[in-house]
């Protein structure tokens, strides 16, 4: 757990993947040999050439409420576009509950955009049809992120299989009236509020927790990789974006060195989260310290 004021933060975790080191265009090996010291074992194997992608559901409670962020990849999913998450039965469920979260008693789900790996235990499947997971929550969701994955909207050119996303995990929750939609400047009640992060997703947004005089902010996919903290200029191949997404991730950089904010990635891997140095014009990374 880690504790920001009165806040606490912990997660649950989907799967670890390999990522092909082609996900960030500018790795290299002389690159590789420089970080390999600190990259492994948490974030690349060296032997296999593999950086590690960690699907994840973070957890966030006052003692009044429990909130969510993003909901993985799910199960029993039709993914044709995606095989690393398609018909998967990896059961984050059972490890909510094991984490103390029963679905019911989930007050709030935030979506930082609706990607499929962050989108998918917004619904579980009841039957042949996909039925709300956290029936008493609202799922704060980006209207730039509806509007651009809508097959009716923003969807509407592309293939078909692409909108599976939408159709099982999203549709069903808009249809059951537990939207709210934001744009990405709210405030969702005593130190917490949205900020946007446009670039990877173009309705991104993170979620900045403040208390007792200290500050974290849930960050999705600014970055994939700590390597980025080093090479802030380096986008993922998933980044849609590519110049916004560099615009973004150099400002978020900058206010989390200057303000000691911790910084809570979506895909990091173990301890998963971190702060940001600066020496000199660079950055450096400082993962957390977690407490049981
Ligand atoms: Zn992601």
């Amino acid at each position: 757990m880690i504790k920001v004021g009165d806040f606490q933060i912990s997660r649950v975790e989907e799967v670890v993947l390999d990522e092909p080191v082609e996900l960030l265009a500018g790795f290299n090996e002389e690159i590789r040999e420089r970080h390999r010291g600190w990259l492994e074992p948490d974030f690349y194997n060296g032997e296999r050439n593999v950086f590690f992608s960690v699907i994840q559901t973070w957890i966030l409670r006052d003692g009044k409420r429990t909130i969510i962020i993003d909901t993985s990849g799910g199960d029993d999913r039709d993914r044709p576009l995606s095989p690393r998450f398609h018909m998967q039965k990896r059961h984050l469920d059972r490890a909510l509950l094991a984490e103390g979260v029963e679905p019911e008693k989930v007050d709030m789900v935030f979506l930082t955009h609706l990607h499929v790996d962050h989108v998918g235990w917004n619904t579980r499947k009841e039957g042949d049809r996909f039925v709300p997971m956290f029936p008493n929550a609202r799922y704060v969701v980006s209207s730039t992120e509806l509007a651009a994955r809508d097959p009716e909207r923003g969807a509407k050119e592309r293939p078909p299989a692409s909108w599976n996303t939408y159709l099982d995990t999203v549709k069903p929750i808009l249809e059951a009236g537990l939207v709210d939609q934001v744009e990405g400047t709210e405030n969702l009640g005593p130190g917490l509020d949205i900020i946007q992060i446009p670039g990877h997703a173009p309705g991104m947004i993170g979620l900045r927790v403040r208390s007792g005089g200290e500050e974290a902010v849930f960050i999705a996919d600014v970055m994939h990789q700590p390597l980025q903290v080093y090479y802030p200029e380096w986008n993922s191949r998933y980044c849609e974006n590519q110049e916004l997404a560099r615009e973004t991730r150099a400002k978020v950089l900058k206010h989390a060195a200057d303000e000691g904010a911790l910084l809570l990635p979506a895909h990091y891997g173990a301890p998963h989260a971190g702060y940001i140095r600066s020496i000199g014009k660079n950055y450096r990374f400082e993962p957390v310290a977690w407490t049981r």
